[in-house]
């Protein structure tokens, strides 16, 4: 079998900058070929039109360019958008678009499947089939800025103004590939994105938390969803690993910089992490640390197990951290008609989708 020639999607500015000289061209060409490829999101090197063609044509010899084919877009009535993309050796990955006010935001993937396995989530089941490389990271945002401008939902090159990770997989298992990307997407000739609108969302692996609180300016959301090591160890296992207090304690550490908080996403699952004492303790918890609370109802997934919290449960909820001073903010369920809502991201009817043990469901299910 032919080795697989690198992807020209995935290189970091510096790797464009060398490439072009070792390849004969002016310096200046880089900064022409890196706007293509992460301004304007170019699809194929022919659009590249103001480089000239020898250099296309070298390019196309040594490199292969990274362009997600769109497999499904699935439209809901709120808005929000999910797209599935098959990579270019087959595999599945998703991202979703929700619209809100002035704020259009991207949640992407970051991994094929996830082999954190929270036992609430759809993707977990899937397991892990590969890592995204830093391309495939980036183009789900070109794909989707593209698509929004030729549906008329935005305006040229980049509609988008926030982007969140997490979408299938867990970011910062995947580290080296995101922070290529972080860099790309943060890039005054890409995307530029600003770092304020950026999200990386983490299950808890606590030593990259660290890493990327030096490394980056982005803004982290921790999936926390328990409030004792047992009731956690039970949904989440990687606190096994990283228990309640190394996790908390690396939040205390990380640099919440010009007022900047770290977003605590919590997924209520009826009679498993929803009673007022957890209320009580997750604000022990988290007392000194810059928070806001997500509180999210969990969306039901059919096979999982789990159930959605009992009317009032989430108010009650809800009022109990509001009275211990915390910032709360309820997570509407987007899309969740079409499958897009947090938790629910799979490949449907892939190996991991339990939907597919459950044939005689009808409404639309969906992945996180
Ligand atoms: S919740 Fe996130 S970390 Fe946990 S299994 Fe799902 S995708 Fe992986």
């Amino acid at each position: 079998m032919e080795p697989e020639l690198p992807d020209l999607r995935s290189l970091p500015r510096s790797e464009v900058d060398a490439l072009v000289v070792r390849l004969g061209e002016k310096p200046y060409r880089a900064r022409q070929l890196f706007r293509w490829l992460h301004q304007k999101g170019a699809a194929t090197l022919e659009e590249m039109s103001d480089l000239p063609a020898g250099f296309r044509t070298r390019l196309a010899v040594e490199l292969r360019l990274t362009v997600l084919a769109r497999a499904e877009e699935r439209r809901s009535a709120d808005g929000t958008i999910k797209w599935t993309w098959r990579t270019h050796d087959g595999k599945l990955v998703e991202s979703v678009y929700m619209p809100e006010a002035e704020r259009r935001t991207l949640c992407v993937s970051s991994q094929v499947g996830c082999a954190v396995g929270c036992t609430f989530c759809l993707t977990g089941t899937m397991g892990l089939a590969r890592n995204l490389e830093p391309g495939e990271i980036v183009d789900q945002v070109h794909r989707a800025n593209r698509r929004l401008v030729e549906l008329g939902l935005g305006e040229g090159p980049r509609p988008l103004t926030n982007l969140v990770f997490m979408g299938m997989g867990e970011p910062l298992a995947n580290y080296r590939s995101l922070k290529v990307a972080l860099d790309l997407l943060l890039s005054e000739d890409g995307p530029n994105f600003s770092q304020r609108r950026v999200t990386v969302s983490t299950s808890g692996l606590v030593p990259v938390i660290r890493r990327l609180g030096e490394e980056t300016f982005v803004k982290l959301a921790v999936s926390l969803n328990a409030t004792t090591d047992a009731q956690r160890d039970a949904i989440m296992p990687i606190n096994k690993r990283y228990p309640l207090a190394e996790l908390l304690a690396a939040c205390r550490a990380f640099p919440t910089r010009n007022g900047r908080r770290i977003t605590f996403e919590y997924v209520l699952l009826a009679g498993v992490n929803d009673d007022l004492e957890d209320a009580r303790r997750l604000a022990r918890l988290l007392s000194g640390i810059p928070t806001k609370v997500n509180l999210i109802p969990y969306n039901e997934n059919p096979g999982l197990g789990f159930r959605a919290p009992p009317p009032g449960r989430l108010s009650a909820f809800q009022d109990e951290l509001v009275r211990h001073n915390l910032t709360v903010v309820v997570r509407r369920s987007r899309g969740s008609d079409i499958s897009a809502a947090c938790g629910q991201l799979a490949s449907e009817g892939g190996p991991g989708d339990p939907r597919r043990a459950a044939p005689t469901l009808t409404a639309p299910a969906p992945a996180r």
